[in-house]
């Protein structure tokens, strides 16, 4: 960012002279990475302390934040290695709240017992059951949301269409009902979220403690911008009356992300640098996306047949029933892998999204993905599979026209012609402009007189006020 100057302090109304934060990220990828960012925000801005309440399963590497301090929940987890050992998300996350909450009052108790004390807790929305810890310990608790706003707003309203009706057409309809969901438009029935498939109701109940998390919290902090959901924050700030803070896109503060908890492999970008301006796809399904066989054999017969480049980003273990490249023929990575592609475990993703060889990301659609994407002015090609990513591709491809979802899953036809419409066709290089302009705001937002960078000094004055 360039604005690196640190706030005037104000005095504080505590009785407190704490500056030490306690950041408290849910054990995934997708937000481990904001939650260090944000964390990196808030250090340099105003020379916060900063302490990281973390699990054991998928805990970052210290090392990478030696500015920070790490403290490991006791006894959490610690068994659990692998997203094969946690079996569901919502599973997991019902696991972390009904578990952990002791110990991480332990962990708290002891911080506010040394002479930093605590100042704040900063947790992310799904570890709702730390409000309760927060009340008891008298310490305030601000949550960070690291979805888009308009998502939060479709989970939030999960009870109500379970209520009136609309979830049972989410399933009657075999999921794939056009009906557009009251006070949620451009959303359809078919894009709410899929996880609810394994329980309806208990998903249900699982979002209304996350939505009762953060109305229990003084104020919510968000990875998005103003300018990109000007409506939705509209919704937001009469749903949720209370101070909220846009203050994305964090990973646009500092250089690209040292909290990946899998080794980036750096040959890409040798690799794009042999390729000319806007000629790469660039592919990846972020870090929880598994496929079945079949879904991953159409997707390089797709990529093969569309005579695209391609980096291509495959997760060990990520193809059900495989280690990793296993189901691919020989012919597909003698021919085609050699003449025109590149396939890694893990891509430093955000230097690749900004070198000038790729012109389209086909993504799963998880929120920082998309707005990495933006933030790079890259067309996307969508693959939504549960949760936000719906919501996501809906806004990519209906709200911003910036992208193209493939509305009948995995169909090797489907996905040549969309990479070519993406990619050389007069629509995506209309696609492109329309995301260069979008590029540009999230550009505009962090400079000084930026809606983020405006909204970041709120925040720290908020934070030292509380
Ligand atoms: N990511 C990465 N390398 C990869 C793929 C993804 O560093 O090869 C990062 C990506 O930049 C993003 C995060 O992993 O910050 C994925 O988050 P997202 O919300 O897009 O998806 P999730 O993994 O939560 O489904």
């Amino acid at each position: 960012m360039e604005d690196a100057t640190i706030p005037t302090m104000k005095s504080s109304n505590t009785t407190t002279t704490s500056r030490r934060l306690v950041l408290l990220p849910l054990p995934f990828q997708g937000h481990i990475n904001p939650m260090l960012q944000l964390a990196n925000i808030l250090h340099s801005k105003a020379a916060f302390s900063i302490t990281i309440l973390h699990t054991h399963f998928n805990s970052p590497n210290p090392n990478n934040y030696p500015h920070f301090n790490f403290v490991a929940i006791p006894g959490v987890a610690e068994d659990k290695h692998s997203l094969s050992d946690i079996g569901n998300v919502v599973r997991f996350l019902y696991y972390l709240n009904d578990n952990c909450m002791d110990a991480i009052q332990v962990c708290l108790e002891r911080l506010m017992l040394e002479d930093e004390g605590v100042l704040c807790l900063i947790t992310d929305a799904q570890w709702f059951a730390t409000q309760s810890v927060a009340n008891r310990l008298k310490i305030p608790r601000i949550v960070h949301r690291t979805s888009s706003v308009a998502s939060f707003l479709s989970f939030a309203a999960a009870p109500r269409l379970l209520n009136t009706g609309y979830l049972q057409e989410f399933f009657d309809a075999d999921m794939k009902s056009e009906t557009l969901v009251p006070r949620l438009e451009p959303l359809k029935v078919k894009d709410l979220p899929k996880f609810m498939t394994s329980d309806p109701v208990d998903v249900c109940n699982m979002l209304e403690l996350m939505v009762q998390g953060v109305k229990g919290a003084r104020s919510v902090i968000w990875n998005t911008f103003k300018e990109l959901e000007e409506l939705e924050l509209h919704t937001l700030k009469q749903d949720f009356p209370k101070p909220h803070f846009l203050i994305g896109p964090f990973h646009k503060y500092f250089p690209a992300s040292s909290s990946s908890l899998l080794a980036q492999d750096q040959t890409c970008i040798s690799w794009l640098d042999k390729y000319p301006p806007n000629s790469v796809l660039y592919v990846s399904f972020g870090s929880l996306v598994e496929l079945e066989e079949l879904k991953f054999l159409e997707m390089a017969w797709g990529l093969a047949n569309s005579k695209q480049p391609f980096l291509w980003v495959v997760r060990p273990r990520s193809i059900k029933g495989s280690e990793w490249l296993e189901p691919l023929p020989h012919e597909f990575l003698d021919k085609v892998v050699e003449g025109r592609g590149h396939i890694v475990k893990w891509a430093p993703q955000q230097e690749v999204l900004a070198h000038p060889a790729v012109g389209g990301f086909w993504t799963h659609s998880g929120w920082n993905s998309t707005l990495e994407s933006i933030c790079e002015g890259v067309t996307m090609m969508c693959s939504p599979s549960f949760g936000d990513q719906f919501p996501n591709a809906r806004y990519v491809g209906d709200v911003w026209k910036i992208g193209i979802t493939l509305e009948n899953g995995f169909d090797r036809g489907e996905i040549e012609g969309t990479i070519r419409k993406v990619m050389v066709d007069k629509e995506g290089l209309e696609m492109r402009d329309k995301v260069m302009k979008l590029k540009k705001n999230a550009d505009h937002c962090l400079k000084k007189d930026g809606s983020s960078c405006s909204s970041v000094e709120d925040l720290v004055q908020h934070i030292l006020s509380i």
